[in-house]
């Protein structure tokens, strides 16, 4: 594979603000008014299922994620005593026959949990649903902590796919954003995970963090890729110290816009460069693994969880905050852990917000989905899909596009729309355009920007 080539320039300039589109409508839309799940009889489509653990020894000042901080180790005991009991609410609504093709355990930090935790985590999970035996379960794991034995409780617990979160290896850089994680915790964790057999091995890179430089990003990505890991998602460093105080800390030490632009086009060109397919947005996978196989052969799809090759699932999640899409309705949990707690005690789902999907919002979804995750959409074919005639549906949406088609981000054929290698850095920008809420959105000024 050729290595992309970007421009300053067209980073500067597509540098916009826009939703992540895990979701569509993005979760800003979810309210108090929705419709609980209803079990349907007929099609049961098959299941993926989402654990929030949201302990953390420690709080990295960089964070964005919903977490708790403790040192209190008894907590993950209990919190998985309301998880069973949120499994055990959610059962009548869930179609518990129904195949378990995909399982992902997100946090805060999954292996804050002890091995027998994690062996109960999964007991729970076996003994509630009916686990496909080609499931694709996979765990975030801190390198920082981890044991031979908590890898092997994962094992046992049938987890196949890993994903650890290593950020940055410069030692100036992990002080800055209290996060020491020398480079051998990094390779020790990733041969504990192949050794447990676990396969598609994700590393989690940020750039824009503090004091980055070109030269020590560079060498950050030279320092991975001796570890070979087979997915690599590079995510931009969100900057959100109205929500999280404690990054105000890093304030003085942030790269300015250009050298944030210049790190990720480093990145881009590096990884490329080093053999690695750009999936899109913020993910990189080697060519043989199933995400670069999935976007080859037209069946990625996009979930909260970001990229997927599964197509056509219910999304189950479960514990505080997590989100949930089924039958054209999204659900999200409390956000905190005390309401979460007090909603099972009293017998209650804790599902607080959602929304119903209208018949627009499931036609745009789909045609989201197609930029998003194929990077071609077939005229004829998603209208026969959609029960709509797509060119007709979408005039104004494609006739927006002129600007994005002379910069060479897409092209418009005679039969479909062609994301170029280039649209798949501003594929955001491309799904926007189809986007039919975003005008009041953008002006309110609610979307990180997009790179
Ligand atoms: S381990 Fe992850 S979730 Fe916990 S504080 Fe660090 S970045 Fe946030």
């Amino acid at each position: 594979m050729n290595p992309i080539q970007v421009s300053l320039e067209q980073l500067r300039k597509y540098n916009q603000p826009g939703p992540r589109y895990t979701s569509y409508p993005p979760a800003t839309h979810f309210t108090e008014n929705f419709e609980l799940f209803h079990t349907c009889a007929g099609v049961k489509p098959p299941l993926s299922l989402y654990f929030h653990l949201p302990f953390c020894k420690r709080q990295c000042l960089y964070c964005g994620c919903t977490n708790i901080v403790t040192s209190q180790q008894d907590r993950s005991a209990v919190y998985l005593d309301y998880l069973q009991k949120e499994i055990e609410l959610r059962r009548p609504y869930l179609d518990a026959d129904s195949d378990v093709v995909q399982i992902q355990l997100g946090g805060g930090t999954p292996t804050f949990l002890l091995e027998e935790e994690l062996s109960r985590l999964g007991e729970l999970i076996h003994s509630n649903f009916t686990v496909n035996p080609q499931v694709e379960a996979g765990a975030e794991i801190d390198p920082r902590g981890l044991t031979l034995e908590k890898v092997q409780a994962l094992q046992q617990a049938g987890f196949n796919r890993a994903s650890l979160g290593v950020q940055d290896t410069n030692p100036t850089v992990q002080k800055t954003i209290s996060r020491i994680q020398p480079l051998e915790v990094v390779a020790q964790a990733n041969q504990w995970v192949r050794d447990c057999g676990m396969t598609s091995v994700n590393f989690d890179l940020i750039y824009g963090l503090p004091a980055q430089t070109l030269d020590s990003f560079s060498q950050t990505i030279d320092d991975v890729l001796t570890l070979s890991p087979d997915r690599l998602a590079v995510y931009s460093y969100a900057h959100i110290p109205w929500i999280k105080p404690f990054q105000k800390a890093l304030e003085s030490k942030l790269p300015n816009t250009e050298t944030k632009l210049q790190l990720l086009q480093l990145a881009i060109e590096k990884l490329t460069g080093a053999g690695y397919v750009y999936i899109g947005m913020d993910h990189f996978a080697k060519p043989d693994d199933a995400m670069a196989v999935a976007l080859a052969d037209g069946t990625l799809q996009r979930n909260f969880q970001g990229y997927s090759t599964l197509k056509g699932v219910d999304l189950h999640g479960f514990g505080m905050s997590s989100i949930s899409h089924a039958g054209g309705r999204y659900f999200q949990s409390e956000k905190e852990i005390g309401p979460y707690y007090q909603a099972l005690d009293d017998g209650r789902l804790p599902l607080v917000r959602g929304y119903n999907m209208t018949d627009d919002d499931k036609i745009r979804y789909a045609a989201i989905m197609h930029i998003m995750c194929n990077l071609y959409v077939d005229y004829a074919k998603i209208s026969a899909e959609l029960g709509v005639d797509f060119t007709d549906y979408f005039k104004a949406d494609l006739a927006s596009l002129e600007d994005l088609e002379k910069d060479g981000l897409l092209q418009r054929e005679e039969n479909g729309l062609r994301v170029t290698p280039l649209g798949r850095l501003f594929v955001r920008i491309i799904a926007m355009r189809f986007d039919a809420y975003l005008q009041a959105e953008q002006r309110a000024g609610r979307y990180s920007q997009t790179v």
